[in-house]
């Protein structure tokens, strides 16, 4: 099962994907999650990124791809599936996205669309908080930790993105508007997307993404 989640940054992709993957046991690949990890331990593609994670811009197509070609590569064979959270983010993304799964004799079943207004992401993306050790997202008024600044998965420290401060939060929405709203026409016009209101409370949300994945798990059989 190939399944890829879309949306603005802060529609609650991340919330959700993680807990699908577990549940459904498909690979999660969050590419801003791969594109931290690299940049905090220095590798050559993290110093090729950095620049552009730090201002809110996308990271070039080629480096995007070659990293997504690695991630598939290494989990082969071990999972049911994959499911994208964050990529692929423009028409080269995509298109490279459907060459790497046919050479695998694969294809996306569905993308889900979490749809929320520039509002409503502002200010989830402003009371977001990361945990530094295993990524595990929470809202400082939607969805606090039990202890204030520690994760509760693992202990943690909890800290705020450097691109989820205001400034950068606009430039990434314009980047979505500009390159990744487009996808959404790419997807429609094959028949692939299905929308979700990502405005709706965390459950209600999950409820929503479970009935679509569960239903098309049923008729895959
Ligand atoms: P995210 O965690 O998905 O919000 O991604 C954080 C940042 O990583 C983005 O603002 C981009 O700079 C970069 N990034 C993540 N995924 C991609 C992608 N598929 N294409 C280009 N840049 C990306």
């Amino acid at each position: 099962m190939i399944v890829v989640f879309l949306g603005p940054p802060g529609a609650g992709k991340g919330t959700q994907a993680t807990g699908q993957a577990e549940r459904l046991n498909l690979r999660y690949i969050a590419t801003g999650d791969e594109l931290r990890a690299a940049i905090a331990a220095a590798t050559p593609l993290g110093k090729k990124a950095a620049r552009f994670v730090e201002s809110g811009q996308l990271v070039p197509d080629d480096l995007i791809i070659e990293l997504v070609g690695e991630l598939l590569a290494q989990s082969a064979g071990r999972f049911r599936g994959v499911l994208f959270d964050g990529f692929p983010r423009t028409i080269a993304q995509a298109q490279a996205l459907d060459d790497l799964l046919a050479e695998r004799d694969t294809a996306i079943d569905i993308v889900l669309y979490f749809d929320a207004s520039p509002e409503v992401i502002v200010a989830r993306l402003s009371g977001r908080r990361v945990c530094r050790a295993c990524g595990a997202t929470y809202h400082l008024d939607h969805l606090p930790p039990r202890r204030n600044g520690i994760c509760d998965r693992c202990g943690g420290e909890l800290y705020q993105r450097e691109d989820d401060k205001p400034a950068t939060v606009r430039e990434r929405l314009r980047v979505y508007e500009a390159q990744t709203a487009e996808l959404l026409d790419y997807y429609r016009r094959r028949n692939l997307l299905v929308r979700v209101d990502a405005e709706e409370s965390i459950e209600a949300v999950r409820a929503a993404v479970e009935a679509v994945l569960d239903g098309l798990g049923a008729s895959n059989g």
